[in-house]
């Protein structure tokens, strides 16, 4: 079984919502994520350049969706880009996932099969 993210040949959340966050977690104000990669969008939140309009496209995001893509500012990137799940990745549906991927056209991730462990003893 391939332990290969499926964020990496997707990259559709990142070209369909808009990612906004605190600005504190701007490193600016003693946070991770670079000030001129975003937008003030009201007094006390910004969102990542590209991701406030629509189409939206994250700045930080390369490569083509649904092909191959990767975030340049992984270590970097804020709390809503680490809290987002793919599909399964905790055993549930993540419905936000599924949309982003159905925009792009991009069947929903497969719940992988089931692994039994056996009791050591009975
Ligand atoms: S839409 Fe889902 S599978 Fe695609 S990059 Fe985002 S979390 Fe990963
Ligand atoms: S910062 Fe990275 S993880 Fe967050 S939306 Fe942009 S490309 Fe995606």
């Amino acid at each position: 079984m391939s332990d290969a993210s499926p964020c990496l040949s997707c990259g559709a959340c990142c070209s369909y919502f808009r990612v906004s966050f605190f600005w504190g977690e701007c490193a600016s104000s003693g946070g991770t994520v670079p000030d001129d990669l975003v937008v003030q969008i009201n007094p006390s939140r910004v969102a990542m350049i590209g991701t406030d309009q629509k189409p939206a496209r994250c700045c930080s995001l390369e490569g083509e969706v649904g092909s191959g893509t990767r975030c340049s500012i992984y270590e970097q990137r804020s709390s809503v880009c680490r809290d987002f799940e793919s599909s399964w990745s905790q055993g549930e549906v993540n419905v936000d996932c599924d949309a982003a991927r159905a925009a792009f056209g991009l069947a929903p991730l497969e719940q992988p099969p089931y692994e039994f462990e056996l009791p050591i003893s009975a």
